[in-house]
């Protein structure tokens, strides 16, 4: 099977990385979200990811503008109808999700692939939303996308072994390298890397030391490139927290319970960079 075009669902920091990378590989992109202002603001961002190539001399100005004339927006999943594989990246909600993935099923052509970035939702229940379980898959980007290099390939229970092997070639061909990992909380990378954060967020709630201090720990004397709490800002707190629920609730040991002050901070809008504030301020 011939994949021409892409369907990024969600346009945040997740979803525009994806349709950059995306378009970059030379796939044209439908790039979707619920208004015009996140749409656009997903381009924007794409728009200054390019020009930092362009003025480091990486990118010459007609491939910029190739890139960017590959990505169309969309206000509708209807719109699904003329792609080929789905990449949904909305919120870590699975509510939301199950719905998204429905209606994709009912309105993409029976070939279509759809994949999810979800950090840590079950792919195998995303998929059994659909009446195409063997052409659901996990397709989990890091952040930021255009930058890291890994993508972290879940497969469903159902999913075949056709479709995973299409997608770790599409994987390939935007330059990223391809980890197979089964479906379970969390997956790899979310089970290791968010306990570490929460543990992190803790010993800010018991006092044990200042964010600055914990980051500087884990950057000085581990070689962590940014400390956890600078990277939970980066992630989204929202995102981090709706995490640890996933490994609570999926693996149901006490050792996974999001920290106090992580709940306190999304219940209170302190999303991380994404609003403003986090852990740190941002401009
Ligand atoms: P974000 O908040 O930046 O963006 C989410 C976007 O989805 C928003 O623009 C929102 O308007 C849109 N959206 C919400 N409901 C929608 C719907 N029904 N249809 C279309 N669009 C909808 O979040 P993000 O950080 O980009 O995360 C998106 C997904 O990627 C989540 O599942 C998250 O767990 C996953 N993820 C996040 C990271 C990270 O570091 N933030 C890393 C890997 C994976």
């Amino acid at each position: 099977m011939n994949v021409n075009t892409i369907m990024v669902i969600g346009a945040g920091q997740m979803g525009g990385g994806i349709a950059q990378v995306a378009a970059q590989a030379g796939y044209k992109v439908i790039l979707n979200d619920i208004k015009q202002e996140f749409v656009d603001r997903g381009l924007k961002i794409i728009d200054k990811n390019l020009s930092r190539s362009v003025d480091k001399g990486k990118m010459s100005v007609e491939r910029k503008a190739g890139i960017q004339a590959l990505i169309t927006p969309s206000l509708t999943l209807d719109d699904g109808k003329n792609a080929d594989l789905v990449i949904e990246a909305a919120v870590e909600n699975m509510a939301i999700k199950a719905q998204i993935f429905a209606t994709l099923d009912e309105v993409c052509p029976e070939h279509t692939i759809l994949a999810s970035n979800t950090s840590s939702l079950p792919i195998t229940e995303i998929a059994a939303t659909t009446k195409r379980p063997d052409k659901v898959i996990g397709m989990h980007f890091m952040n930021p996308v255009p930058v890291m290099k890994l993508v972290e390939i879940i497969r469903g229970l159902a999913t075949s072994d056709e479709v995973y092997k299409l997608i770790e070639d599409i994987t390939l061909k935007m330059e990223k390298t391809p980890v197979e990992v089964n479906d379970f909380p969390g997956f790899v990378s979310n089970r290791v890397l968010l306990p570490m954060i929460n543990e992190a967020v803790y010993c800010v709630f018991e006092g044990v030391a200042t964010p600055e201090a914990v980051d500087d720990v884990m950057k000085l004397g581990m070689n962590h490139p940014m400390g956890p709490l600078a990277l939970a800002d980066l992630i989204g707190l929202d995102t981090c927290l709706a995490i640890m629920e996933v490994l609570h609730k999926g693996l149901g040991d006490s050792k996974y319970r999001p920290c106090p002050l992580l709940r306190k901070y999304v219940n209170a809008g302190w999303l991380g960079r994404k609003s403003g504030r986090g852990f740190y301020t941002y401009a």
